[in-house]
């Protein structure tokens, strides 16, 4: 990666390790100055440094957690208005996206919207203590799932597609290039887009921080995470996975072990 054109700066918040914070490393190196970014509630809130302060090179605004991609159509709205050209791309968690979001997000899906909406999938609400989302995988322990979520993680990727959209992809932090030729694609295109990034996330997956790209490349590499892309409806894998064993990707991380004494919650 070309770490020189990032415009995500060092000393931001995140916790050490944070695939959220990898993720805008990578994509902020290929975003064009001026790209207006939209973060509703949730890690990124924290990370982006509060006013006057911010981690980004970029023109952010916050917003309350549902309302992202209603913002962002306004906001690209007012671009069109003005003869302006600027990408409008949200940036948001699985929370925002899968859930809290969800409606606003499909009502301009279903618009073909003109805006990239790019969610960093850290499977979970860790902004607020790793409460389960409809992004965390079945079988994970989170507060709120103390026996392990007995529900298979939304198809939200399906979901989109079945919305028309002209393009949606599935990335890793792991595998920055393919990320870096999927916002470079999407970029170029007119109308709704989507990009879902696998970002582990340490504190609440409970693996040292060290850990985080090696557990998204085994994510990958083991079959669990796809690297593919849904172009004008047609489907191409990006990427072919070793196929090597499960056991290596779920035995990095405390959340698929049942502790004896119950759920012990991340410090963030
Ligand atoms: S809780 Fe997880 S996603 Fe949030 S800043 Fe820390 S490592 Fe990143």
């Amino acid at each position: 990666m070309d770490v020189e054109k990032t415009k995500l700066d060092p000393g931001h918040p995140a916790c050490a390790g944070c695939g959220a914070a990898i993720a805008m490393k990578i994509v902020s190196s290929v975003l064009d100055d001026g790209t207006r970014i939209v973060i509703p509630a949730g890690c990124w809130s924290i990370i982006l440094g509060r006013y006057p302060f911010s981690s980004l090179r970029l023109p952010a605004v916050h917003t309350p957690f549902a309302f992202a991609a209603a913002f962002a159509t306004g906001m690209r709205a007012a671009q069109e208005f003005k003869a302006k050209k600027a990408q409008v791309v949200v940036w948001a968690g699985d929370g925002a996206t899968y859930d809290i979001g969800f409606g606003l997000l499909s009502a301009a899906a279903e618009r073909n919207e003109d805006i990239l909406y790019i969610c960093y999938d850290n499977e979970a609400y860790m902004n607020t203590g790793a409460q389960r989302s409809s992004s965390t995988p079945k079988g994970s322990v989170t507060p709120t799932t103390p026996l392990g979520k007995p529900e298979e993680k939304k198809d939200i990727i399906g979901i989109l597609v079945k919305h028309g959209v002209p393009y949606a992809a599935s990335a890793s932090i792991a595998f920055p290039e393919d990320l870096k030729s999927k916002v470079l694609k999407a970029k170029a295109i007119k109308g709704f887009r989507f990009i879902l990034i696998h970002c582990p996330c340490p504190t609440g997956w409970g693996m040292d921080p060290s850990l985080a790209v090696r557990a998204a490349r085994l994510a990958v590499e083991c079959g669990i995470v796809r690297l593919f892309e849904v172009e004008k409806g047609k489907y191409r894998e990006t990427y072919k996975p070793k196929g090597l064993p499960v056991e290596l990707y779920y035995g990095l991380q405390k959340r698929f072990k049942k502790p004896a004494g119950g759920f012990e919650p991340p410090t963030c």
